[in-house]
């Protein structure tokens, strides 16, 4: 017996059910610069069960893998296994690229190794860098790039603060805080008072002095 049922669905019905689902998160940000919707990596992992997976991976439309007829079986299954990898999965990528309808390109993210975790944290993907994933003009404007990074929130480690690489985050990143309110600032900085998303942080272990406990904002 396969481990994978049979196919169902196609590229067209999850992606429908995906934006029914509208568990984007609005994050507010302070200025409004990029986009201001994230989606959790956990919810994420939540909707592309191993049976929708497999439905975008063996869809035969132009835009999903299984339209190029070299992808034997063995390789599609081991394809759905790369994509829900609890350690390194894909399913941001997949996400994004199922809302462009480009789900073929899965397997250019996978070969260099461009991973959900890889790209919030390590490797911020360059406008041409994604142009060339999506085998597009280097010189044409690029509107996914901008939506791109709903999909990579990255997560704020406070035990990897000694480590001697200062962390880039790019601009249209978006962060895991909801802004509340701003409480001041001055000549060199803003202070907002915001709440950060649950897993994007682990400021729970830092002490703090006592009159500044808050299990919500800092
Ligand atoms: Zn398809």
């Amino acid at each position: 017996m396969s481990a994978f049922p049979s196919v169902t669905e196609d590229c067209d019905s999850v992606a429908k059910r995906f934006k029914k689902s509208r568990f984007g998160k609005v994050l507010r940000v302070p200025g409004a610069r990029g986009a201001g919707t994230g989606y959790p990596h956990a919810k994420l992992v939540e909707f592309f069960t191993q049976e929708r997976v497999n439905a975008i991976v063996n869809c035969n439309c132009n835009s999903c893998p299984g339209s190029n007829p070299s992808l034997d079986r063995p390789f599609k299954d081991d394809l759905v296994s790369k994509i829900r990898n609890k350690d390194n999965s894909y399913v941001s990528v997949l996400a994004f690229l199922l809302l462009h309808s480009e789900c073929r390109f899965i397997t250019s993210f996978i070969d260099k190794g461009y991973s959900d975790r890889e790209l919030a944290s390590h490797h911020i993907l360059k406008e041409y860098e994604l142009n060339e994933l999506l085998e597009l003009e280097t010189d044409c404007n690029n509107a996914d790039y901008i939506t791109f990074f709903q999909f990579f929130i990255p997560v704020l480690w406070y035990k990897d603060r000694h480590n001697a690489q200062p962390r880039t985050i790019h601009e249209l990143q978006v962060l895991p805080f909801h802004t509340i309110r701003k409480i001041g600032g001055g000549g060199y900085s803003n202070v907002f008072e915001a709440i950060m998303l649950e897993r994007y942080h682990d400021f729970e272990e830092v002490k703090v002095c006592p009159w500044h406990q808050s299990n919500e904002g800092i």
